[in-house]
């Protein structure tokens, strides 16, 4: 399927238009702007986007355009993908674990700003990584972690030290001449603001057992994006919350803040479009799109709600919402959506299922496993 058109009003024309057989990617690059500038106004320090969340060009350039100056990123790919799309930007290399050629690599790019959660990964960064880099001095930032609260999943099984850790590795990184900074990720899809508070103080006491003060705290992503009915996110409330544990924690003396959001940044401006292949004796819905497709977190993160069913006309199925057992398109067992999915009784074969807020960790997971998987993106101006 290819549009026709460049931008098309809503994704209602497009299936009008189109009745396309494949998975569509609607992109609204108004509603990222929007939320960047909501970003850029709310947050107080320096908003950075997680590229990994969808590394799509059109959002890299959207959020530049509405004013982005920073970048977290995770591999060589995604260091030079904003190197070419964002010159001047402030690059993050914010995966604690690499490779020595990839540690050699981002060297070469001139990244000033790194994350260790290890000694071992530290040791690596300062056989390698210069302090001072044209004139500029290279901050490492330490991870830690907390027992998880308040987000969709944790992960704090993978990656960040322990408090304990944290200071040693400040400390360290400071009396090697590096800029000592703190960093942190509450989990993703965090509707919590306590989740920030706890830790907030917790960078205080990590500072008070090194003895070194953090340049910059950075804030993790984690923010969460429009998944469900009546879940509207307030980041207000979370932006709020984090300027005043800061005061409360650091006084005049606070580092300077730093975020990275992914999923908060580029799931809402996006609505997955998938079609009904078929509705089995009756019960059991089929879509063109599933686990391995663009719906792949739905079984670690819950099921999004907020749904729309439109015929091939482009009109709104109005029956009563009753529970389904969703599949996708692959011969894998997996290949079902979490639960049951709350959907009108007069849905039909062909009809169109609109997941909208479904921008993060979906195109970008997107595989051609069973030969399915043939997305494609088109611009719209808004989703109504
Ligand atoms: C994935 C990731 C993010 C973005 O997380 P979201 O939950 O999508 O906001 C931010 N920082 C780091 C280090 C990450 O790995």
């Amino acid at each position: 399927m290819e549009p026709k058109k460049t931008v098309w009003d809503n994704p209602a024309e497009i299936i009008r238009n189109l009745q396309p057989d494949h998975p569509v990617m609607a992109f609204a690059p108004t509603v990222l702007q929007d939320r960047a500038r909501q970003f850029l106004q709310g947050f107080p320090g320096l908003v950075t986007y997680a590229v990994k969340s969808n590394p799509d060009e059109a959002v890299i350039q959207n959020l530049v355009t509405a004013g982005i100056k920073g970048f977290d990123l995770a591999s060589p790919f995604e260091i030079d993908l904003v190197g070419r799309l964002a010159p001047g930007a402030a690059r993050h290399y914010h995966n604690p674990v690499r490779s020595p050629r990839e540690i050699a690599h981002a060297v070469r790019e001139g990244i000033l700003a790194w994350s260790v959660d290890s000694r071992s990964e530290l040791d690596k960064l300062i056989a390698q990584v210069p302090t001072q880099m044209d004139g500029k001095g290279v901050e490492i930032s330490a991870r830690f972690k907390l027992p998880v609260s308040g987000a969709a999943y944790d992960f704090g099984s993978k990656f960040g030290a322990t408090p304990d850790l944290a200071a040693d590795l400040l400390r360290l990184v400071a009396d090697r001449g590096y800029v000592p900074s703190l960093t942190f990720h509450p989990g993703t899809q965090c509707a919590d603001p306590a989740a920030w508070a706890s830790y907030i103080r917790m960078a205080r006491r990590i500072c008070d057992m090194s003895g070194v003060k953090a340049h910059r705290l950075n804030v993790g992503g984690g923010f969460p994006s429009h998944r469900v009915l009546g879940g509207k996110p307030d980041l207000q409330a979370i932006f709020t919350e984090i300027s005043q544990m800061v005061a409360e924690c650091f006084g005049a003396d606070a580092p300077l803040l730093v975020c990275e959001p992914g999923r908060g940044l580029c799931a809402d401006a996006y609505a997955l479009i998938t079609r009904v292949k078929a509705v089995r004796d009756g019960t059991d819905v089929f879509l063109n799109d599933g686990v391995y497709g663009g719906l792949s977190e739905l079984p670690v993160i819950g099921n999004l709600d907020r749904i729309e069913v439109l015929t091939p006309q482009g009109k709104p199925r109005t029956g009563a919402r009753i529970g389904r057992v969703v599949f996708g398109p692959t011969c894998d067992s997996l290949d079902r959506l979490p639960g049951e999915l709350g959907l009108p009784d007069d849905l039909a074969e062909d009809d169109y299922v609109i997941f909208h807020g479904a921008g993060a960790y979906s195109m970008v997971t997107n595989t051609r496993f069973n030969g399915f998987g043939a997305m494609t993106r088109a611009t719209v101006m808004g989703f109504e």
